[in-house]
């Protein structure tokens, strides 16, 4: 099918990468996002503990890209017919699609900077006997647990505001991610938090008075909805409290014929997660082919968000937390799906890429 329609898509994380990749080689495809790679965000623990994972788990654009536009920028703004970056490009385009996801998946420019991020950090990490790690969200979770795999010997205190880790799953998942941090050896603190502006060691000082020697510290919060460059645009007023973006079932911006969504940015009721930003990019893809073929085409593929919640935490290089729909489970099961390759095999072939 040959497609002469310009599709811009803003944001090449999960969902971006492959809309883009859907329609390389049969549209006028640019692809706008800051960074000149694609990066499996759930590997990037791992890179912290092995830098070198990130060969493969940062991907250039261009790697997968044949002929693709990629500007290299950070979306700005957006009218009903074009997208305005922070370089000063405007792009014009038939089809938009909106994948700007979550913020923890900022990083450098490139990816030679990002390995050497993680080199950096990774050094960071080797020369510390203790490590203080701020949040227990499923980053903060997944780095305390690649820590005490790759370097059992290492003191790790993670401090967490809420009564319980990794919130986004149920309270079981919770608890038996404790459990496991804890049988490592894992200072684990609840209910406590501290602040990060300034923050320098070796000693810190929790909200409540606690003192915590380290001699390294990661901070693991701040996810934020990646949707702040639309509040000034065409679309601020779709979007809800929590800054998604709303769309129909069709995933097509609330009102809009031609605006899509995708990903981590969407109100969707259900966790936020990439195998689900995969699925919402396939349907994004089916839609823009209908229209392409026929303005007026009558039925358009739905999307149905995902009713039980479900969702994999790693634990290290062997052991995991699975919420499944029937049970939460935790051992070496989860581990196998998840911890060993962190799907950035899986990820490379979807960019039809050698695993
Ligand atoms: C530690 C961790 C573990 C996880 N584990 C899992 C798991 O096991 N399974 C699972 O399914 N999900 C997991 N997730 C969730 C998953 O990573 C997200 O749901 C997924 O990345 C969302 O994809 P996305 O395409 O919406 O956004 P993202 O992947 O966040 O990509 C957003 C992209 O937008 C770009 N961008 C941002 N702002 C702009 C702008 N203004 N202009 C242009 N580009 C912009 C960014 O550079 C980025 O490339 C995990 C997340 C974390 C942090």
């Amino acid at each position: 099918m040959a497609l002469k329609k310009r599709i811009v898509v803003v944001g090449g994380g999960v969902a971006g990468s492959t809309i883009a990749k859907n329609f390389d080689l049969e549209a006028d495809v640019t692809l706008i996002d800051p960074k000149d790679y694609f990066e499996v965000p759930y590997a990037a623990l791992r890179c912290t503990v092995e830098p070198t994972f990130a060969e493969r788990s940062c991907v250039k654009h261009s790697e997968y890209l044949k002929k693709a536009k990629l500007v290299q920028s950070s979306a700005q703004s957006v009218s009903d017919s074009a997208v305005v970056t922070v370089s000063g490009d405007k792009i014009p385009y038939d089809f938009l699609v909106v994948c700007t996801g979550s913020t923890y998946t900022g990083g450098p420019a490139t990816k030679a900077e990002r390995i050497k991020e993680y080199q950096a950090d990774n050094k960071k990490l080797e020369a510390a006997d203790s490590v203080l790690i701020i949040g227990g969200g499923p980053v903060g979770v997944e780095l305390a647990g690649e820590i005490v795999v790759d370097f059992p010997t290492k003191k790790v205190t993670l401090v967490h505001s809420g009564d319980r880790l990794i919130d986004f799953l149920g309270p079981k998942a919770s608890k038996k991610a404790l459990k496991w941090l804890k049988s490592k050896n894992v200072e684990v603190i609840l209910n406590d938090r501290i602040e990060v502006d300034g923050l320098a060691g070796p000693i810190y000082t929790t909200n409540k008075g606690r003192t915590i020697k380290a001699d390294a510290h990661f901070v693991c919060i701040g996810k934020r909805v990646g949707s702040s460059w639309l509040r000034d645009s065409e679309l601020s007023s779709l979007l809800d409290d929590q800054g998604h973006l709303k769309v129909d079932a069709n995933l097509r911006v609330e009102g809009k014929t031609n605006i899509f969504a995708c990903g981590d940015i969407v109100n969707t009721v259900e966790i936020k997660q990439g195998f689900l930003a995969g699925k919402q990019a396939g349907v994004v893809t089916e839609n823009i082919k209908k229209l392409s073929k026929d303005p007026k085409v009558s039925k358009l593929a739905v999307y149905t968000p995902l009713k039980a919640p479900f969702g994999l935490v790693s634990l290290g290089r062997a052991s995991g937390v699975a919420q499944l729909p029937f049970a939460t489970i935790t051992g070496c099961l989860p581990g196998m799906v998840k911890s060993k390759d962190l799907f950035v095999g899986q990820a490379r072939k979807g960019l039809g890429l050698a695993a």
